[in-house]
């Protein structure tokens, strides 16, 4: 194998970003608007597709509906910044270099990392060889393509009560009405909503034909069944593993400092405690708010890598980065096509009294569903137009400022 060093020869600032979600869009998009009549900087965006995946939308791909086609390429057109195509490999981060498809060396003098997290296929025996995933399109299309195949009366086991699990419960049943749906996990689902919309949630589900199966721990997923902790088995002739994420270990294999779940830790401004080189972003860091630590979210991921594009171009400046902060204000849960609830949160993330559904609800979802790629072409031309967000008042208000 041949490996192709980069020159180390320019004089301009190289900054990578790792991973084109939403995350990382928001980081590059940012950088290269903000430095396209620059000599002195270079950007480069790295991922392993072309396409940007609108993950927020796998559920939907799950069930064969069409993803639309968002090309990276075209987007960052006219900016300056350039794209590399492939697949991050390894990471030197006291070298300061990224491999990439184990083949190129891509020198950087700061580094943004966005890899994400993907379905931990680890966390009981079986997931791996036998459960589907919604990691990515190509994922969500092999289940949508196996589903198609399923003959009426079929079992779909989703396990995992979290927000994916409920939407790609709800998604199969209302397209696929002939197949018997059943959603399992630890947690009740929309355990974290107020009453009313955790019953609103609960009663969409059993008109959709869901059956819920809430407190149960899985431990082990079969070819054809799902076995409890309790010894007891659910038949299922497919079974969608929606039960937690886990991250690259990358990271820690680098040597960064990273948390229990393998996630960076950060400085109040994005940037590795180790590393300082390094900013992590998005669902890949460990992010702390006054609250506690940021949970994977495309409503917090963007802001992180905004705010790490802002605070690399300050340091850039020779000027201190500012403290990053964040506050939820929403949970928009997809419940089929035709029906949705929302629930408006605190900046910690704890449940208000409103909340919507039904229409309103599905409109309310489908526009910030949609909204990403449409900001990122507005970051290009404004990049201004990006950087607002809610900072989460005295949720995450840092002693001796205002
Ligand atoms: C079905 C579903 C519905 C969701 N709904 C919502 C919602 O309504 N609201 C909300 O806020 N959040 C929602 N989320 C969560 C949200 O999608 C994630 O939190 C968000 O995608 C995190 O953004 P990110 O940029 O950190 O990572 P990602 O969007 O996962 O992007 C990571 C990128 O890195 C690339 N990558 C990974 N590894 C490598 C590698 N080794 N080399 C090169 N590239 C790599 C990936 O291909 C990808 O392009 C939902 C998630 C799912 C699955």
């Amino acid at each position: 194998m041949t490996t192709q060093n980069e020159s180390t020869a320019t004089t301009a600032h190289r900054i990578v970003v790792l991973g084109a979600g939403y995350a990382g869009m928001s980081a590059a998009v940012q950088l290269a608007a903000r430095t396209k009549k620059r000599e002195d900087v270079q950007v480069t965006l790295v991922n392993p597709d072309e396409r940007f995946t609108e993950r927020m939308r796998l559920h939907m791909a799950a069930t064969g509906r069409t993803l639309a086609e968002l090309d990276i390429r075209s987007l960052l057109k006219g900016t300056g910044a350039r794209f590399v195509r492939g697949w991050v490999t390894g990471l030197d981060a006291d070298a300061k270099v990224v491999r990439v498809d184990d083949e190129l060396n891509l020198p950087y003098d700061t580094l943004v990392y966005a890899l994400g997290a993907a379905s931990d296929v680890s966390a009981v025996p079986g997931v791996e060889d036998h459960a589907y995933t919604l990691g990515g399109a190509h994922d969500a299309e092999l289940l949508a393509d196996r589903l198609a195949r399923l003959a009426a009366g079929g079992t779909v086991a989703v396990v995992g009560t979290g927000l994916t699990g409920v939407e790609s419960a709800a998604e199969i049943a209302e397209r696929h009405p002939h197949l018997d749906v059943v959603l399992l996990g630890r947690g009740e689902p929309g355990a974290a909503m107020n009453a009313k919309a955790r019953t609103y949630l609960r009663s969409a589900l059993d008109r959709l034909g869901v059956r819920v199966l809430s407190g149960v721990e899985v431990a082990k997923v079969l070819p054809d069944v799902v076995e409890l902790s309790d010894g007891a088995g659910i038949a299922a002739d497919v079974v969608l593993w929606t039960g937690g994420t886990r991250v690259s270990p990358m990271a820690a294999a680098a040597g960064l400092a990273v948390d229990e779940r393998g996630r960076i830790r950060t400085d109040a401004a994005l940037r590795s405690t180790s590393h300082p080189a390094v900013y992590a972003v998005g669902d890949a860091a460990a992010v702390h708010q006054g609250y506690g630590v940021m949970h994977g979210t495309c409503q917090g991921g963007m802001p992180t890598g905004v705010h790490a594009a802002m605070s690399i171009l300050r340091e850039l400046k020779g000027r201190q980065p500012k403290p990053f902060r964040f506050g939820y204000y929403h949970t928009p849960v997809s419940l089929g096509r035709n029906d949705a609830v929302v629930q408006f949160t605190r900046p910690d993330d704890s449940p208000r009294r409103a909340y919507l559904t039904g229409r309103k609800a599905v409109w309310y979802k489908e526009t910030v569903t949609a909204a990403p790629w449409p900001t990122f072409g507005r970051m290009k031309k404004i990049p201004a137009s990006g950087a607002f967000w809610p900072h989460g008042g005295r949720f995450t208000r840092i002693r001796g400022t205002r």
